[in-house]
């Protein structure tokens, strides 16, 4: 109640997705006895309230550029060379329940014991940044990710290969786009995110020639502009596997194909196309 009448203090409420405005709007119809005034309009409270989607993008020749400035560069060399006998599959966020990690790091496992050509290569670098630690759920989290990624290494490495390098340390932006630039395949599989601007921000660091692939939750408000990314089920575990197997084995010339779409969306949505819509919305609210 109290978070509804906050809500309602605004003349426009903007969500990520289609379908927040979608579970909004039904939660605000049923439980909160508002009138309903158009599809995307209720009244409440005694105020009239909008709700429309605003998919936050990223902006994307910003982004590209900082991946040709020197310490991306830097950053993608050591990765290559570092790497250059293996395949990189990457991960980057907080460390936060919403991500799905330990879902992430099962499915990893699963792909090491059910396609084992991958023994010895294919390497997930699981960046969790440090968030929210003095909440005791996080710091429970960050216990089972650790044993998770020491039971994988435990179990499936050898002495000149460890399956995960687990890092809980926050990556410089501006290093980001050499590491996103490096992997083959990006693992963005939140069990629910707003938007998740890294599975964007991994589409603009590519090269375009010999782009990597994008492995991405349908619970991530992303999954509902980029849909040429490998959309997978997070909870599913057997069939993450197999997408990512789909991910490492994928075709050059569909791997391009599917990058030019991607990049052409998030071009096209980028952020001033985030940021015209949402104040037009506004300008055209009718005054009180
Ligand atoms: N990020 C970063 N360093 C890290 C991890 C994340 O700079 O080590 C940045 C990342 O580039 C992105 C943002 O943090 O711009 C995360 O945004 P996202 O929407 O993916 O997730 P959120 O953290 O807002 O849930």
């Amino acid at each position: 109640d109290w978070l509804m009448r906050s809500l309602f203090a605004y003349d426009l409420v903007g969500f990520q997705s289609e379908a927040d405005v979608a579970h909004f709007s039904r939660y605000v119809g049923t439980e909160t006895g508002a009138d309903i005034l158009g599809e995307h309009e209720f009244r409440a409270f005694g105020k009239t309230l909008q709700v429309q989607a605003f998919p936050i993008g990223i902006d994307v020749d910003e982004f590209i550029g900082l991946g040709e400035a020197p310490e991306a560069q830097e950053m993608h060399t050591q990765m290559r060379d570092e790497y250059s006998r293996r395949r990189l599959l990457l991960g980057v966020e907080r460390l936060d329940y919403s991500k799905g990690l330990p879902q992430r790091l099962n499915a990893f496992r699963q792909l090491l014991q059910a396609y084992p050509e991958n023994l010895g290569s294919a390497t997930l670098i699981q960046i969790a940044a440090p968030s929210r630690e003095s909440v005791d759920a996080y710091a429970a989290l960050r216990q089972e990710l650790e044993s998770l990624c020491g039971a994988i290494n435990g179990n499936f490495g050898e002495l000149d290969w460890m399956p995960v390098r687990y890092i809980h340390r926050n990556v410089a932006r501006k290093r980001l786009p050499g590491l996103y630039r490096a992997a083959s395949v990006a693992l963005v599989t939140p069990l629910r995110d707003g938007m998740n601007l890294v599975a964007k921000e991994f589409v603009a660091a590519q090269d375009p020639a010999d782009p990597g692939v994008l492995v991405l939750s349908r619970f991530a408000g992303a999954a509902e502009q980029m849909r040429d990314a490998l959309l997978v089920n997070p909870y599913d575990t057997t069939r993450t596997a197999e997408t990512i197997q789909r991910a490492l084995q994928m075709p050059l010339e569909e791997r391009q194909r599917r990058h030019q779409a991607l990049l052409a969306g998030i071009r096209e949505q980028d952020v001033h196309w985030w940021r015209k819509r949402f104040l037009a919305a506004l300008a055209a609210v009718p005054a009180p």
